[in-house]
């Protein structure tokens, strides 16, 4: 299952591509020591992988107690009906009647074990958010002091067996089709799993071949879509008893293409919801082209009204926990669309620094307007 033989046989040698700066902390080798030394963090493991590995959730900024009565938000939005308001949607026995101060957000890494940047950059906001600097040494005093006043609870590596599986860290300038066969893997006859048509198999058998794709967890499972199985894996287990413990007002989730950046929409959201995705994705957009990035691109076949219904883990958030979940597409730096590992940390922390401003300027959570959103607006200068 994780043969690299039929790898380097293909490419030849990949080790250029194994080092990374001490900035880029992309996989547990660099990354558990780092959390160690974090001071005003607390890590907790939040469950296990398929693989037996340990599920991590790092959290910063005090955690605010809801008075929720349910953990089931369909239940709680079905249980008023009349008059039809279909903004209302944030049901005291599961928001709890009481709002919290500040804004929660989670953010979560590396469900695609070979997607990391934004697990780079959500560690380097950590150290942001502990010294004002990134890794580099660089500030971010905007970025600091958003983040300093927002509760989060990051979790790095979501798919802990095929992160632990990745070989290259170092994606920048590697070749993008390197990229794709360690990504989709290698079947034992050699023949390599081609995205999408792979997600036609689910699992993919363990045993059928030579080297398991990043994407899958160490029983095969694309966790993306896993959501809807009748046995779920450990993995989804993890995250949804996290979320429904947080009640975030969104959720990031990062994953890794040329650099997309936000996603559109999922189909399975409130109107609400997907408007205020696209909002937060023309926020983050014009923010990187002022800066000089040319990246952030539009799919207007996976928009809900042009798309199939089909339900990802992005939506499968919402539905457990009720947070807008906004998926990130950052950039992996390959050859055909090369970013360097410096222009890919910074387009990361730009688009988390224009995340969090939202959440605290709009909020995350579309059609409800918080106390302290309404203190900042009835304060603001005509
Ligand atoms: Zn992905």
């Amino acid at each position: 299952m994780n043969n690299l033989s039929v790898i380097t046989k293909e490419f030849g040698d990949i080790s250029q591509w194994m080092k990374c700066p001490p900035f880029w902390i992309a996989k547990p080798d660099m990354g558990l020591p780092l959390i160690e030394k974090l001071k005003q963090a607390t890590a907790r493991t939040i469950g296990r992988s398929a693989g037996g590995r340990d599920i991590i959730a790092i959290e910063y900024g005090e955690r605010e107690e809801i008075n929720a009565t349910t953990d089931n938000l369909h239940s709680a939005i079905a249980a008023k009906i009349a008059p039809p308001d279909p903004t209302e949607i944030y049901p005291e026995t599961f928001y709890g009647s009481k709002r919290r101060t500040k804004p929660v957000v989670a953010i979560q890494g590396g469900i695609h074990g070979s997607e990391l940047t934004g697990t780079v950059a959500t560690f380097n906001l950590c150290q942001i958010i502990e010294t004002g600097n990134d890794l580099r040494g660089k500030p971010w005093p905007r970025l600091a002091e958003l983040a300093r006043n927002t509760r989060i609870v990051f979790i790095p590596w979501l798919n802990m067996d095929g992160v632990e599986r990745w070989p290259v860290p170092n994606t920048s300038g590697a070749p993008a089709e390197l990229h794709n066969r360690l990504t989709h893997g290698v079947l034992a006859d050699g023949t390599p799993f081609k995205y999408p048509e792979n997600k036609r198999c689910f699992p993919i058998p363990p045993d059928k071949v030579a080297y398991m794709g990043c994407y899958f967890n160490d029983a095969g499972v694309n966790l993306q879509y896993d959501f809807t199985s009748l046995h779920r894996q450990p993995e989804t287990q993890a995250w949804m008893e996290c979320y429904l413990r947080e009640r975030p007002d969104g959720i990031v989730i990062w994953h890794c293409n040329a650099g997309s950046m936000i996603d559109t929409p999922d189909y399975y959201l409130p109107v609400g919801h997907q408007h205020t995705i696209s909002r937060i994705g023309g926020a983050a957009r014009s923010r990187l082209l002022r800066e000089g990035y040319e990246i952030g691109r539009m799919s207007w076949g996976a928009l809900p009204s042009f798309g199939k219904p089909f339900l990802t883990q992005m939506a499968a958030t919402y539905l457990v926990c009720g947070g807008t979940p906004v998926m990130c597409e950052l950039p992996m730096g390959a050859k055909e669309w090369f970013f360097t590992l410096d222009q890919m940390l910074d387009i990361g922390l730009i688009t988390l620094e224009e995340i969090l401003f939202f959440a605290h300027r709009d909020g995350l959570r579309p059609y409800e307007l918080w106390d302290k959103v309404k203190k900042k607006l009835a304060s603001r200068p005509e």
